[in-house]
């Protein structure tokens, strides 16, 4: 995957063209925006171009170099990702040790840390040492969805380049990439992913929308008023699921929730904005639900959804949760 292969974020493609081509790229660089977006093909295309013996500050895509480099195989190229919660100071030392040592056969040596925001205060502390005297040799390259959150020692030292939400004809593009699928398929996906591609790459779309018929029974649920009893077993069945699955239910609640009340607005009256919704494939059943709430309402719930989602790190009692939340959503208008 070279430059010319990478779909979308125009500005940070000129950025890195520029400096790579005048040869004055950072030698340490952020790079910051949502996740799914595009920031580690990015980074690994950065490599390819600082390494590729064919085609010099671009990248082939075909050389052994470039190919090794894409797949993960280069020598010369690290990708790091925190193993765990934190980065922490064995593996910050081991990766600085890595890029810091002259390269075996590139050019340059290529460290990419992924979730960059992770270093706890050791690790930062010691690549911050590396970061203000590198070795002519290395390229660090910091990949975060939250680049506020790290030290600012370390951000006043790597320039910021800055990644965004895809446009949908680029989701679009990138899906296509992934492989063939049916043009509905594609389409939904597309919506689903709301700018970032990555976060729809793998779906399951059976196991999706199987998922997507539960939570709809549990608005459907919650709109009539809810019998208190089906309403605990709901909270059961959700709270029940492992966590990342858990957070998957939240999410997809909170985007048909967003829908509904795109609907109940009267946003998507008009073709036009019928755009806007996710699940546009099921609008019919999604009306029949935002009859039965407020608008008020419909934003309680998302606020409450969001509430459990950011507890999450506090080890919640997930089932107690989802029931609180329940029970508090059928009672008032
Ligand atoms: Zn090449």
């Amino acid at each position: 995957m070279t430059f010319d292969d990478l779909i979308g974020q125009p500005a940070a493609k000129e950025a890195l063209r520029r400096g790579l081509r005048a040869g004055r790229l950072p030698s340490s660089l952020l790079f910051g925006g949502p996740e799914g977006v595009g920031k580690r093909p990015f980074a690994l295309a950065v490599a390819q171009a600082l390494n590729c013996p064919v085609a010099p500050a671009e990248g082939c895509g075909e050389c052994r170099s470039c190919w090794r480099i894409e797949r993960g195989e280069h020598p010369d190229v690290r990708l790091v990702a925190p193993d765990g919660a934190q980065i922490k100071i064995g593996q910050a030392r081991e990766a600085i040790q890595f890029v810091v040592s002259a390269p075996f056969e590139g050019r340059r040596r290529v460290l990419i840390v992924e979730r960059a925001d992770a270093f706890n205060a050791a690790a930062a502390n010691a690549l911050l040492k590396t970061l203000e005297e590198p070795p002519a040799h290395a390229q660090i390259i910091l990949v975060s969805a939250r680049p506020d959150a790290l030290p600012a020692t370390i951000r006043s030292r790597c320039p910021m380049v800055r990644f965004g939400l895809l446009t949908p004809a680029e989701v679009e593009r990138c899906l296509e990439r992934q492989g063939k699928r049916p043009p509905d398929d594609l389409r939904f996906l597309a919506r689903l992913a709301q700018g970032r591609p990555g976060a729809v790459a793998g779906l399951d779309l059976e196991a999706y929308r199987q998922q997507r018929r539960i939570a709809l029974e549990l608005l459907d649920l919650l709109g009539q008023g809810g019998a208190v009893a089906r309403l605990l077993k709901a909270a059961g069945y959700f709270g029940k699921l492992e966590r990342p699955e858990f957070e998957a239910a939240l999410s997809l609640l909170a985007g048909l929730l967003r829908d509904l009340a795109c609907l109940k607005a009267g946003a998507a009256a008009d073709d036009q904005s019928a755009n806007l919704l996710i699940h546009a494939d099921i609008r019919a059943k999604l009306q029949a639900i935002a009859d039965r709430f407020t608008l008020e309402r419909l934003h309680r719930a998302l606020s409450r959804f969001e509430a459990i989602r950011r507890a999450l790190n506090r080890n919640i009692n997930r089932v107690l949760a989802m029931e609180a939340a329940l029970l508090d959503l059928t009672s008032g208008s």
